[in-house]
């Protein structure tokens, strides 16, 4: 692996603090820590972890206004019918690091030049080295009349948030024909396959159950192809074709209006702005996202507003103690919790060697992760790199859709998560797939290499 050349050294003022004030007392001493995680979502709670193993517990702070850590790749199964809703939840207090200090409020303020946080309190939180994981904010109010639709009209659902995913089981049991409206906005999310892995479950359910004749199933995309990778996009278009759901790209929706149950779409392809207007029975949203507000105003972020790291290294551009993990960075690959658990295991070497004075050594690759299920019981296993180069672990073709992959995203990723990836012991599946395909990356990705 080729060695990364370090950037700037810290800002002085950072290290001399530290070895005068390093303090975990209270707030008027002005908290002080070697490395400070905000975030403790997916990529924050396992790196705040880690680094408590290599640093000390006592030396790591975490900013988290939650009490609780959602498992937020669940909520998909949630909303079908699959799994219970507190099946997605734990206590943050269980998952940080036992000697850490947990801040429980939020971050305003980020101040890379003096190597500090403002908290919500006004408490101005000192650091060594930084750990940016705040994930993404859901811009639900972006979206005229859909907050009204949300508290008045039970046909309207979300699997992105803990309280409207409440909504979309119950709205697919109580579906009795019409249109049945799934989106997708004109902004990066995370995990782009959820937005569609619903309608497949609900025509599953609405199949088996002898709804589906009186269901018009229409998927609206602000993109313009069904998935960014061509092998996966391939078996998804002939799931979509043979179960007769209809697919629209290019249209974004821009308002709700619950009192008729209209959804009103722009059509990105035209030139005048030129809208449509839906009737739904059954309408899935899944919101635009940025950054939180916080990160968007502050120094770290790229013209975007995403934390402005090297893809490889996961460094920040100009602050060379400041690093991204997760959903909130601009490494140009898909947001999902498979993409932060890769990236743990490249920051830790990383930062370490930061800390050690040592050029850097890993690199990112991109790695990623979709599980499609496109129905009880079937899932299509994606995975790929930052060019979209497939990097399957498994030495069969995931791009069919197979029973196996689908108890794999119900029933071992949910273990994995919670007992491995949270406490900072797993990095991603790379070395199960070098075994599995005799120490190469699989046929696929060496094809794109040769
Ligand atoms: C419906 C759905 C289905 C999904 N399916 C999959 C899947 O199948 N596979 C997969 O790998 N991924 C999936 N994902 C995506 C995955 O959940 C995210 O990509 C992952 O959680 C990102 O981790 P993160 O640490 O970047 O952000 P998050 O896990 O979102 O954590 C961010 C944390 O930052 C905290 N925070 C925010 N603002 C502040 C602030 N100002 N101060 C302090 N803390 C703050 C938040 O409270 C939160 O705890 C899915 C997500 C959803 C919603």
């Amino acid at each position: 692996m080729k060695s990364m050349k370090l950037l700037a050294v810290l800002p002085g003022n950072c290290i001399q603090s530290l070895s005068k004030n390093f303090s975990t007392g209270p707030a008027s001493l002005q908290r002080n820590f070697k490395v400070l995680v905000v975030g403790a979502g997916a990529g924050g709670c396992s790196v705040a972890n880690k680094f408590a193993h290599h640093v000390g517990g006592e030396k790591v702070g975490i900013i988290e206004p939650n009490d609780e850590h959602y498992y937020q790749p669940m909520w998909t199964l949630v909303g079908g019918g699959v799994k219970k809703l507190q099946d997605s939840v734990q206590k943050m207090s269980k998952l940080l690091p036992e000697k850490g200090t947990w801040m429980k409020t939020k971050a305003v303020a980020f101040d890379p030049e003096k190597c500090t946080v403002t908290t919500a309190e006004g408490e101005e939180v000192k650091y060594e080295y930084l750990i940016v994981a705040t994930g993404l904010q859901l811009n639900y109010n972006k979206i005229k009349g859909l907050p009204e639709a949300f508290d008045t009209d039970p046909t309207v659902c979300s699997n992105y948030n803990y309280n409207y995913v409440q909504k979309t089981w119950p709205a697919i049991q109580n579906f009795k024909g019409g249109n049945a409206i799934f989106t997708f906005p004109n902004t990066p999310i995370k995990c782009a396959g959820a937005p569609q892995k619903i309608m497949y479950l609900a025509e599953d359910w609405w199949r088996k159950n002898g709804m589906r004749d009186n269901a018009n199933i229409i998927f609206n995309s602000s993109l313009g192809v069904i998935f960014g990778v061509k092998k996966y996009a391939n078996s998804l278009n002939k799931v979509i074709e043979s179960r007769g759901m209809k697919v629209n790209y290019k249209r974004n929706l821009i308002e709700v209006r619950p009192e008729t149950r209209e959804a009103i779409f722009q059509n990105l392809d035209s030139p005048t702005g030129e809208t449509e207007t839906f009737k739904y029975e059954f309408l899935h949203v899944t919101p635009p996202m940025s950054t939180p507000d916080v990160v968007r105003d502050s120094p770290l972020v790229d013209a975007n507003g995403y934390v402005d790291v090297d893809k490889n290294t996961l460094q920040h551009k100009k602050y060379s103690n400041i690093f991204g993990i997760g959903d909130c960075t601009n490494a140009p690959t898909s947001k999902t919790a498979a993409a932060a658990a890769a990236q743990c295991g490249i920051l830790e070497t990383n930062l370490r060697a930061v800390m050690a004075d040592k050029p850097m050594t890993a690199q990112y690759d991109g790695y990623t992760s979709c599980p499609l299920i496109t129905a009880r019981g079937k899932c299509i296993l994606a995975e790929f790199d930052f060019d979209g180069n497939p990097l399957e672990t498994f030495p069969i073709n995931q791009g069919k859709e197979r029973m196996t992959m689908y108890h794999m995203k119900k029933d071992v990723m949910p273990h994995i998560y919670w007992h491995m990836m949270l406490n900072g012991h797993w990095n991603g599946p790379g070395v199960y797939r070098k075994l599995m395909h005799f120490g190469m990356d699989g046929p696929e990705k060496q094809a794109a290499s040769a």
